[in-house]
């Protein structure tokens, strides 16, 4: 990681990094994509993207960091619950409306689209979308439970 990161800032380079491990992702990053089930569902500088997380699988990708320090609690509110979805035959509207703490009538029946339309960078959300700088409030307080 320090020698992409040393070659990146001597020759001026630019890298696509994919990872699922949020902390690599912080450290050589300026901007993130975050995909679901093969579209991105959240994009932006790292910064807030990762840190005020607007979709709710950015927040338990982030919650699914460990924390390294055994006598703090790791937040079992950010954790996303239930099994990846078959791409092949996807779910309706919102693909991780099954997984979603924050799942609607709308997020079962529609799309949502990736826009910043309301909220400070791009994110494919309903909810976020109505909700704007409101969502890591909401995200912090929900609770993960797999849909019924
Ligand atoms: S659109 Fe609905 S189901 Fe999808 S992430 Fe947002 S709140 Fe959750």
């Amino acid at each position: 990681m320090n020698l992409l990161v040393r070659l990146r800032d001597e020759l001026d380079l630019s890298y696509v990094f994919i990872s699922h491990d949020v902390a690599m992702v912080r450290q050589i990053s300026d901007d993130v994509g975050v995909m679901y089930l093969g579209k991105v569902v959240e994009i932006g500088p790292w910064k807030p993207a990762l840190d005020e997380p607007l979709h709710p699988y950015t927040h338990g990708l982030r919650g699914a960091v460990p924390v390294p320090d055994p006598s703090v609690a790791q937040p079992i509110s950010a954790t996303v619950v239930g099994e990846v979805p078959n791409p092949a035959d996807p779910p309706s509207g919102c693909t991780f409306h099954p997984r979603c703490p924050l799942r609607e009538d709308v997020c079962v029946a529609q799309v949502p689209p990736l826009t910043d339309a309301g909220t400070p960078h791009p994110v494919a959300c309903h909810v976020a979308q109505r909700e704007g700088g409101r969502m890591p409030l909401l995200l912090a307080e929900s609770r993960a439970e797999p849909a019924r």
